[in-house]
C-alpha cells in the first residue's frame, strides 16, 4: 500500500486517519483531491491549510483553505482534514465522546509556540473532557536526526535534547509534543506514537532536511465516514 492507515489504531467506529507515503503525488491540488477520493471520502468536504509553522490552531464547520493555520479541528461529518508534512510531525486527534477530531501540523517552530497545548485547548472549548481525546503522531523527523542550535535548543527544556556535536544538540520533537499533550490533560495512554523517522526512512518518507527545497510532501487525511 502507498499510504498507511491509521484508522485500526483509533478504533474508532467510522473514524478514519490515513497518511501517504512518498509513492503517493499529492504535489497540487487536484492530485491531494484524488488522492482523498482514493479513500472513499467526498473531496468537497477536503479542508487545507496554508501552514505558516504558527501555533493557530482553527475550529471549521465547512470546507476550503485557511490562511496562515497549522491547525484545524471540526465535528462536522462531511468534513476531511488535511495537513502536509515532510519532517514535521502530523498529529491528529480525536474525542470519542464529542466526535470532534482534529490534524495538526508541528516543527520545532510550532513546538515552541505551544501548539499541541492551543489544539487541546480548542477541545476543550467544544466541552470536550480531555480523558476522552485520543491523539497519534505519525512519521516525523526524530532525534537520531534532527540536530538543532542553540538558538533553537534555548527554548526547550533540557529534557528534549540530547548532545550532538559542539554547541549542537538532537532534538526529540515527538517527546515536547507529547509533553504538552499530557500536560494538557490527555491520558500516556491515549497518546499513539508512529516511531518511524522521515529522514531514516529514504524509500518511504519526504524529509525537507535530507532533500533540502525539492523535498516533496506527505500529506495526513483524518475525517468520519
Ligand atoms: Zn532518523
Amino acid at each position: 500500500m502507498n499510504y498507511i492507515d491509521y484508522s485500526d489504531w483509533f478504533d474508532i467506529d467510522g473514524f478514519h486517519a490515513f497518511f501517504s507515503k512518498k509513492q503517493v503525488d499529492c504535489s497540487n491540488i487536484e492530485k491531494r483531491k484524488e488522492f482523498v477520493e482514493s479513500l472513499s471520502f467526498d473531496h468537497n468536504g477536503l479542508v487545507m491549510l496554508k501552514q505558516v509553522h504558527s501555533n493557530q490552531v482553527r475550529r471549521v464547520k465547512n470546507p476550503g483553505i485557511l490562511e496562515s493555520t497549522d491547525g484545524v479541528i471540526s465535528n462536522q461529518k462531511g468534513i476531511v482534514l488535511s495537513v502536509q508534512v515532510a519532517d514535521c510531525i502530523p498529529l491528529f486527534l480525536v474525542d470519542q465522546k464529542t466526535g470532534y477530531f482534529g490534524l495538526i501540523h508541528s516543527g520545532w517552530r510550532g513546538a515552541a509556540a505551544g501548539i499541541g497545548t492551543k489544539a487541546i485547548y480548542q477541545f476543550q472549548k467544544t466541552g470536550s473532557h480531555t480523558e476522552d481525546i485520543l491523539a497519534l503522531m505519525g512519521p516525523s523527523i526524530n532525534q537520531c536526526c534532527f540536530e538543532i542550535g542553540p538558538q533553537v535548543s534555548n527554548r526547550f527544556d533540557p529534557y528534549f535534547y540530547i548532545k550532538g556535536t559542539r554547541d549542537r544538540k538532537m532534538f526529540d520533537l515527538k517527546g515536547a509534543l507529547k509533553y504538552q499533550l499530557t500536560k494538557s490533560g490527555l491520558e500516556v495512554g491515549n497518546i499513539m506514537i508512529d516511531d518511524a523517522c522521515t529522514y531514516c526512512q529514504e524509500e518511504l518518507y519526504f524529509s525537507f532536511r535530507r532533500d533540502g527545497d525539492k523535498s516533496g510532501r506527505m500529506v495526513a487525511i483524518t475525517g468520519w465516514r
